[in-house]
């Protein structure tokens, strides 16, 4: 059975029950099995969620946390306490991390998505959304000819996207209906499947299966501070606050 990722549905639930399937290791370490959990996974270019699961009255730390074929694996040190199938565990995932992440990925997304429609040519392929060194590589040719002017651009498209008060939503869509309403789609995406999406208010929407802020009144600013071409890709850095 695949573990239920209920960190989905609600980026600001930060502590959930669920119930041990099994405990295992790999190179990584001792890992548990859930069959839910708030804890997000490593991936997409968002970190691991830390934080701790309460078994028995005992705390046990879990220092990462990732998804192997359908199961999500919580990595820590589990030898004080045996855990057994059906166990009821209380999950406690660390706030201050969890929010953070969430900044960075939503501060991503915009950023990507306003360079998307400032210039079609390019489409995101890369995002790297840890707090610090943030950006997205894009792949095509730019169209435009002044990188300056361009950073410059964008930056004032965030600025006005922050004014408003936009709402962040993620839904699911198939990636038929998604190219009905952007033409400029990855061509990765399975055809015929639901497919997660994260829209910012009038952007739009493009494919994600992270952790995401409600609304970008949550952030105080994000800045391209640069744009390069890196193997043929361009990666445009930001900050955010
Ligand atoms: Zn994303």
């Amino acid at each position: 059975m695949s573990t239920v990722l209920a960190y989905l549905e609600d980026t600001y639930k930060f502590t959930d029950k669920a119930h041990i399937e099994y405990v295992a290791n790999d190179e990584r370490g001792d890992y548990c099995v859930l069959d839910s959990t708030v804890f997000y996974p490593q991936g997409g270019g968002q970190p691991s969620d830390i934080g701790t699961i309460e078994a028995k009255g005992v705390q046990l730390t879990i220092t990462f946390v990732s998804f192997v074929d359908g199961d999500v694996r919580h990595y820590g040190d589990f030898s004080s306490v045996s855990l057994e199938k059906g166990e009821e565990v209380t999950l406690y995932v660390d706030e201050a991390r969890r929010m953070q992440n969430a900044k960075a990925h939503t501060a991503g997304h915009l950023m990507y998505t306003i360079v998307e429609s400032l210039d079609q040519n390019l489409i995101a392929v890369k995002g790297y959304h840890f707090p610090d060194g943030s950006y997205v590589e894009f792949q095509g040719s730019p169209s435009f000819e002044n990188t300056e002017t361009f950073i410059a651009e964008v930056n004032t498209k965030i600025i006005e996207a922050l004014n408003e008060t936009s709402r962040v939503e993620a839904s699911l869509i198939t990636p038929e209906e998604l190219a009905v309403r952007w033409s400029n789609i990855p061509n990765n995406l399975p055809p015929g499947k639901p497919l997660r999406v994260v829209t910012i208010d009038n952007l739009h929407p493009t494919p994600c299966g992270g952790t995401h802020l409600k609304s970008l009144n949550e952030l105080k600013s994000v800045v391209v501070t640069k744009a390069k071409r890196q193997k043929g890709n361009l990666k445009i850095s930001y900050k955010f606050e």
